[in-house]
């Protein structure tokens, strides 16, 4: 590991000061990706700002019909988070699936979203489910953060806050978990909500993407039948040592069913 200044935040006006300060600056959430990263000298930051005691930053509220996770929420709290079961139950079953017990319990959901793994679970859970990000800036719907390989809209110095989910009248979380890693080599969030229905998609290509022609089978008539004759395109999806394009595409088509079955 390369030496860095570390700096413990106390609000987020002060992070943002020691991020705009810093030659090169890196946030810390959990650090579960960060310090690997740090550790195989694959970053040297010139500092790290810590988020871990900005308590403004934690928790879980309703606030109307929207569910707003603050962005140094773990995992395991949005899972075990009573507010998200009644309301959202397919995303407390998303973050109960992430990893294992200590990634849950170190892991947030900015740091997830943030770092834009393709093979990650919230990707996919926000594009299903509309959701916004909500940053020390402005406010981006997940339409439009998840931009490719590891790539999101965050500008430089800008901070995750909380993400906002709309409260959809029903959704469900399909995953084939990677057996190594519990990573999705293919997770699929259906959504029925107040805009329509909604099928997010991540583990499959570079980035976390909307199944459209499911979507408009699906709005037309919400049932397993209406989605039998529907494929996904293998083409621009990722292959590699584990799995096909071929193989995922044809995972995005047995996910969409199984969570329209489950929803019926
Ligand atoms: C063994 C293992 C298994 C895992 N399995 C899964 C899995 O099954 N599914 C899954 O989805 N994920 C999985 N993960 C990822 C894990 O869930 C974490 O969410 C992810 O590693 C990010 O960690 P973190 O929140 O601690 O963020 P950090 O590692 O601290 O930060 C990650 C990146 O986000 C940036 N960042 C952090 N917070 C913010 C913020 N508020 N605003 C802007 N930028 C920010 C940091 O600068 C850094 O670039 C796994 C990780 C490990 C180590």
């Amino acid at each position: 590991m390369h030496n860095f200044e570390y700096h413990l935040a106390s609000d987020l006006e002060a992070a943002s000061k020691a991020l705009s300060g810093a030659e090169d600056g890196k946030l810390m959430a959990g650090g579960m990706t960060l310090l690997p990263t740090l550790k195989q000298r694959l970053a040297a930051p010139s500092d790290v700002v810590d988020l871990s005691a900005i308590d403004s930053l934690k928790g879980i509220k309703k606030d109307g019909d929207t569910i707003v996770i603050g962005a140094m929420t773990c995992h395991a709290d949005v899972a075990a988070s009573d507010v998200v079961q009644s309301a959202i139950p397919a995303l407390a079953v998303l973050a109960g699936g992430i990893g294992d017990p200590a990634v849950r319990h170190r892991g947030t959901i900015g740091g997830s979203v943030a770092n834009a793994d393709p093979a990650a679970d919230y990707p996919g859970g926000l594009v299903g489910l509309g959701a916004t990000v909500v940053t020390s800036k402005r406010e981006i719907a997940a339409d439009d953060f998840f931009l490719g390989l590891f790539e999101t809209a965050l500008e430089d110095g800008e901070i995750i806050t909380a993400v906002k989910f709309p409260i959809p009248k029903k959704a469900h979380y399909q995953k084939f978990r990677h057996t190594a890693s519990g990573y999705a080599v293919v997770g699929v969030m259906v959504a029925q909500t107040k805009d329509g229905v909604r099928v997010g998609v991540t583990g499959a290509a570079g980035s976390a993407f909307r199944a459209t022609n499911f979507e408009e089978a699906l709005s037309k008539d919400f049932s397993v039948k209406a989605v039998e004759g529907i494929s996904q395109s293998a083409e621009d999806l990722l292959s590699d040592i584990h799995f096909s394009a071929e193989y995922r595409a044809h995972i995005v088509g047995v996910f969409v069913r199984r969570a329209v079955a489950a929803m019926a």
